[in-house]
């Protein structure tokens, strides 16, 4: 017993250390973290909005979502999968020549990687993909596939010459997905029979916006556009927004001052 006891106080004294490294680890440029573990964007006022739209170019959803954001005059971010990417590049070029970012968000959408090899190739392959379709001086970004990050993928994408020219993961503050809650993420009110409407989901993501907003954080707000339901979504979001007074403005990830730091290493 007392040997479990001296355990368990040794692993308490070393906890700290353990952190310490993780965090020295995620502080490589190939890493984007809210300040102090939080939601807070450092630097940004809480007017701001982030969009950003993952897992296309799809016709279902791509078309739509650009025709909406073109209605509206408003820009976001596109987390573009390489094997979306590659069959239409047609929707890239619309992206990039309508004042839009076009990200990386790996080839596909696999959460695991079995070696450093299909993790760098996964992401490389997507980059040949999409670098015709950003500036030549423009920030690269990256989104991990459901947000999952470890020191393994920082170290893997920090060694790599041209991977470490990236500034990411990009996570995101709106849009989340609780397990507790039906309407949080867009693509809740995809699902069929579950009694969550589109309108539903857009009023959710005004009202997380609102929170960031009442408690002095701008938004980074997660969607998707492999279905057309969420450009609907935008739309209906977009509106709200601009009948409540207050003085919303939509811009770019790559105007985040931590992104420019990381960037600029
Ligand atoms: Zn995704």
């Amino acid at each position: 017993m007392r040997s479990l006891i001296t355990l368990v106080l040794v692993l308490m004294a070393l906890k700290p250390v353990y952190a310490t490294v993780i965090r020295k680890e995620f502080s490589e440029r190939m890493t984007f973290p809210f300040e102090g573990g939080g939601y807070k964007i450092r630097g940004v006022p809480r007017n701001v909005i982030y969009l950003t739209i993952d897992d296309g170019p799809s016709p279902q959803g791509t078309p739509a979502m650009l025709d909406i954001l073109e209605d509206h005059q408003v820009s976001a971010t596109f987390f573009v999968h390489g094997n979306q990417a590659e069959r239409r590049p047609h929707l890239l070029e619309r992206m990039y020549r309508e004042g839009h970012l076009v990200a990386n968000h790996s080839y596909s959408h696999v959460l695991d990687f079995p070696s450093s090899s299909s993790f760098v190739n996964s992401l490389m392959v997507t980059h040949n993909i999409i670098t015709p379709y950003i500036a030549p001086e423009g920030v690269l970004l990256y989104r991990a596939p459901g947000g999952v990050w470890n020191d393994w993928r920082s170290r893997n994408g920090n060694n790599h010459s041209t991977l470490r020219r990236y500034v990411g993961p990009l996570f995101w503050n709106v849009g989340g997905g609780s397990p507790n809650r039906q309407d949080d993420a867009d693509w809740k009110c995809w699902r069929r029979g579950n009694g969550v409407t589109v309108n539903a989901c857009a009023d959710s993501y005004y009202q997380q916006i609102l929170s960031n907003y009442k408690k002095g954080q701008a938004s980074l707000v997660l969607l998707h556009d492999i279905r057309d339901l969420s450009a609907k979504l935008v739309d209906r979001l977009v509106r709200r927004l601009k009948r409540d007074g207050i003085d919303w403005e939509f811009r770019l990830a790559d105007d985040m001052p931590i992104v420019r730091e990381y960037a600029n290493k």
